[in-house]
């Protein structure tokens, strides 16, 4: 039987960063409230609708948007309903993003209460001058005092987000933010490109040619991808191994929440924006939550459950499987698939392998440092490859 992973999105911030694409804001701390209990609300509503769902939960995940902002009452209520409905694991992975300088005492207190065992801090950068140009409100003394902080609780299990290709970022101040970074004994990292999209304030500047938000300051696309590069080395050398396009870690401290998104294996998704995955007799199914926030407090429920084909299936297993640096095995996708519907992507993987961007070893097919790099021209090949009917709504 499958566990079950639980995600809870928390979409409150105190100010808005500049390359920020989430479905998160700065609103009044009075809809925190109403917000919990809409989410509760969704938790029950879950366990009715899908009878099927798995009831044993062995990681919780709290994202956002800043959720070490929500009040210690707030935090327990949400943990309560979760333990009321759900059996959790006894080493289940419990983790909740932070904010540095935006972790209160009493809020960290209520979290070891509730039994969180990891810590993900959203850095982004060690130097000052990138932080304050992309909005945080964090210096890295800050932010290094916030790890020690909770190392010093006994939570061993932390992580820290870096993104390269800020404003201002040079290749001398990256190897200061990943040495900064390494210094800080965290047990995983997350290094995220860039994304320069119309979802974010900067990147509609950089993409409309404007000067706000620093935007003429970001480094070349060359560069962000040596960056890339050198922490791909820096933190091997350093015991963090890469283990996904975006994700590092010591041994054995790879994200259990995470992986569950990349091996298809269940999870229920709560709060705005939020998605979920679960399997059916009939097949896998996924759901998200609207992204607005006044939307999610005024209507409840999803309205949109998408019943997956087969070929979606196979092209989940695909770009999911392939951002692991294990990859994936062409062996199981016969097994799960046959051996007729794995067939017309050979040619396709012979063809991103013989390009240097995919590296097959006996049946494991992987990404190689270069495919990495542009993995969604990779992912993009492997979508629309067979004919099948369209996708049925549930
Ligand atoms: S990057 Fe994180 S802290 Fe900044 S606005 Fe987005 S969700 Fe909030």
């Amino acid at each position: 039987m499958d566990t079950l992973g639980i995600y809870i999105s928390v979409p409150f911030c105190r100010s808005k960063c500049t390359y920020c694409n989430f479905a998160s804001g700065v609103f009044p701390s009075s809809y925190m409230a109403q917000y919990v209990e809409r989410v509760r609300e969704d938790l029950r509503r879950a366990v009715e609708r899908f009878p099927g769902m798995p009831r044993t939960a062995d990681t919780v995940y709290l994202g956002g948007g800043t959720p070490s902002l929500l009040p210690p009452d707030l935090l327990k209520a949400l943990f309560r309903e979760i333990r009321d409905h759900f059996m959790l694991t006894g080493d289940a992975e419990i983790t909740v993003e932070c904010a540095p300088g935006q972790l209160a005492d009493d809020a960290l207190d209520a979290m070891l209460k509730c039994g969180v065992n990891r810590i993900s801090f959203g850095v982004q950068s060690f130097v000052d001058q990138e932080a304050k140009a992309t909005g945080r409100l964090h210096t890295r003394s800050v932010a290094l005092e916030d790890i020690r902080r909770v190392q010093q609780t006994g939570i061993r299990r932390v992580n820290a987000d870096l993104i390269a290709g800020l404003p201002h970022q040079t290749a001398a101040s990256w190897n200061e933010s990943l040495a900064v970074l390494m210094d800080a004994g965290v047990d995983h990292a997350s290094i995220y490109m860039l994304e320069v999209d119309d979802d974010s304030r900067l990147g509609r500047e950089v993409l409309g040619g404007g000067a706000r938000y620093y935007a003429p300051a970001i480094p070349s696309d060359d560069a962000v991808a040596d960056m890339y590069a050198k922490a791909v080395d820096a933190l091997a050398e350093n015991g963090l191994a890469q283990y996904e396009i975006s994700n590092f870690a010591r041994a054995g401290a790879e994200s259990v929440h995470n992986m569950k998104y990349w091996l298809r294996r269940p999870y229920l998704g709560l709060g705005v924006d939020a998605h979920s995955m679960l399997r059916t007799d009939s097949g896998p199914i996924r759901f998200a939550a609207t992204d607005d926030l006044q939307d999610y407090l005024a209507s409840p429920g999803w309205d949109d459950l998408h019943l997956l084909t087969q070929r979606e299936e196979m092209e989940e297993a695909w770009f999911l499987g392939l951002r692991l640096n294990a990859g994936v095995n062409v062996r199981l996708i016969e097994a799960e698939f046959g051996n007729e519907a794995l067939e017309p992507y050979l040619p396709i993987v012979e063809e991103l392998s013989a390009d240097g961007l995919l590296s097959v070893h006996a049946d494991q097919i992987a990404l190689t440092l270069r495919g990495r790099m542009l993995s969604n021209e990779v992912f993009a090949r492997f979508l629309d490859v067979i004919e099948i009917p369209e996708p049925a709504s549930v």
